[in-house]
């Protein structure tokens, strides 16, 4: 395809030769500039770019681009990118490749079978030298209830749902999905959390889902049931999450993403045995598998046509 403007790349966290060579191999010809992390500085002349592909770039990034036409967030969430007070008046899309859903439903999958295959009180049993038996529970005898049926989150609930649990999925508006219950609005939340054994939340973090999961939510849940958050910490009251898991009432934990990340060092979390502690890595951006939808996008651009996996940011996602 014939390439005009710049791209500018922007990421402290994926690595920018790769970037570059997948989306040169796409695209060959772009013009393809890093810029320096963390202030941003871009060499060359910034009237030439009209592509930004990039993950939490710092304040005023955008700015020094007078001919923006595109902003690419790299990745699924939006939520640090569309809260910006800086964000340019041009159509702002996210990634959305298969191969990122694939690689968030796998690690769902595994979250949800660690949970229901009581796998937490083998390790705790095996440290302790003890042989425990606990007779296996059958996959569609326990409910795992999915908040937010998105790219990721359908994906990861058809996943769940494939090996035979009984799922249900939540949404803001009704939603399909082949072998899932599906529930939307908030009306409907009451009851769908006190129906998940295991819950997992995978919704994006807007003014509407922050502190949704609060003490109150939270205490719905079945008593000891499993929870799992993949999707931002914020939408969790973590404190509440805290004491619930201390008291047992929500029996273990899977937590991939947090109120402040890095985790701080002092977060009681770390220590706690029913609590699986990740580092946000449930599923990442694929540089090879995302250049063709960077590629396509940037073609719509010039052609003058809608954009795909566009962003709503008045919506938050
Ligand atoms: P999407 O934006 O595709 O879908 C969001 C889903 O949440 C939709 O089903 C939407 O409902 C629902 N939703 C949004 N707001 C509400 C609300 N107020 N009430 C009820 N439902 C709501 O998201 P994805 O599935 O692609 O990703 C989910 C999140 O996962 C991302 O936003 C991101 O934060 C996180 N993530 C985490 C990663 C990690 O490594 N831990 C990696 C990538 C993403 P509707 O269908 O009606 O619009």
């Amino acid at each position: 395809m014939s390439v005009g403007g710049a791209l500018v790349f922007y990421s402290a966290f994926d690595a920018p030769g790769e970037w570059t060579a997948a989306l040169k191999a796409a695209m060959p010809g772009l013009d393809v500039r890093v810029a320096r992390v963390p202030d941003g500085a871009v060499e060359g002349d910034p009237a030439q770019v009209e592509t930004a592909l990039v993950w939490k770039p710092p304040h005023g990034f955008f700015s020094a681009f007078p001919n923006l036409s595109l902003v690419i967030n790299l990745g699924a969430g939006v939520d640090a990118l569309v809260a910006r007070d800086d964000l340019p008046d041009v159509p702002v899309t996210r990634l959305s490749d298969p191969h990122m859903a694939q690689m968030m439903a796998s690690f769902v999958l595994f979250a949800v079978l660690r949970h229901a295959r009581d796998i937490p009180a083998f390790e705790k049993a095996q440290r302790e030298r003890r042989w425990h038996y606990l007779h296996p529970r059958v996959a569609g005898e326990i409910r795992v209830g999915v908040l937010g049926l998105g790219e990721l989150g359908a994906a990861a609930a058809l996943e769940i749902a494939r090996h035979g649990f009984d799922v249900r999925g939540w949404s803001r508006s009704p939603k399909t999905l082949p072998g899932i219950a599906c529930a939307s609005g908030i009306k409907a939340l009451p009851g769908f959390l006190a129906a998940a054994d295991i819950l997992v939340v995978m919704l994006p973090l807007t003014p509407q889902t922050r502190g949704l999961l609060d003490a109150e939510r939270l205490a719905l849940l079945p008593e000891g049931a499993a929870f799992i958050n993949v999707a931002r910490g914020p939408v969790v009251d973590e404190a509440a999450l805290i004491g619930a898991l201390r008291a047992g009432r929500i029996g273990a934990a899977t937590l991939d993403v947090f109120e402040v990340e890095p985790l701080p060092a002092e977060s009681p979390l770390w220590g706690m045995e029913n609590v699986l502690v990740t580092p946000h890595l449930a599923s990442v951006a694929i540089p090879a598998s995302a250049a063709a939808q960077i590629a396509e996008n940037i073609r719509r651009v010039k052609a003058g046509e809608a954009v795909l996996n566009r962003v709503d940011p008045g919506r938050g996602y």
